[in-house]
């Protein structure tokens, strides 16, 4: 079963084009962007065009689509020139830190990152 409808949230508005975004890979599936506050030199986010709200409400079927979003980040990384590596974050939920209610791939790279994360 693939996981229930989520309210809209700015990332719809962004894939509708009704909100301006730097957009660096489109398919049918997923959409990837800058972020409008970067973290690292090279911050993007990959997002599902059929909106899911969290990593926790992602159903099984969905494991297709979320596979996708993080080949299509590595894609990116490389098209971005992130030969020295990068990451890739899904924050989840209030302790997770997630802010956007649409499941997002965040891709940061461009820098040293520390780690653990705060
Ligand atoms: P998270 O905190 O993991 O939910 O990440 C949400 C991310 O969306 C944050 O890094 C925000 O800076 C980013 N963000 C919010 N609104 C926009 C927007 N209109 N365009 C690009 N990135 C955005």
């Amino acid at each position: 079963m693939r996981s229930a409808p989520v309210a809209e949230t700015i990332f719809s508005r962004i894939i509708r084009r009704e909100v301006p975004a730097r957009i660096v890979h489109e398919d049918d599936l997923c959409l990837a962007f800058h972020d409008v506050a970067p973290q690292a030199p090279v911050h993007v986010l990959v997002i599902p065009k059929r909106a899911i709200e969290s990593l926790a409400t992602a159903a099984e079927d969905d494991a297709p689509l979320l596979g996708h979003l993080v080949v299509v980040a590595t894609r990116v990384a490389r098209d971005l020139g992130l030969a020295d590596g990068y990451r890739l974050v899904v924050n989840c939920g209030r302790h997770g830190g997630q802010s956007v209610d649409h499941l997002h791939v965040h891709l940061l790279g461009g820098r040293p990152l520390g780690w653990p994360p705060g």
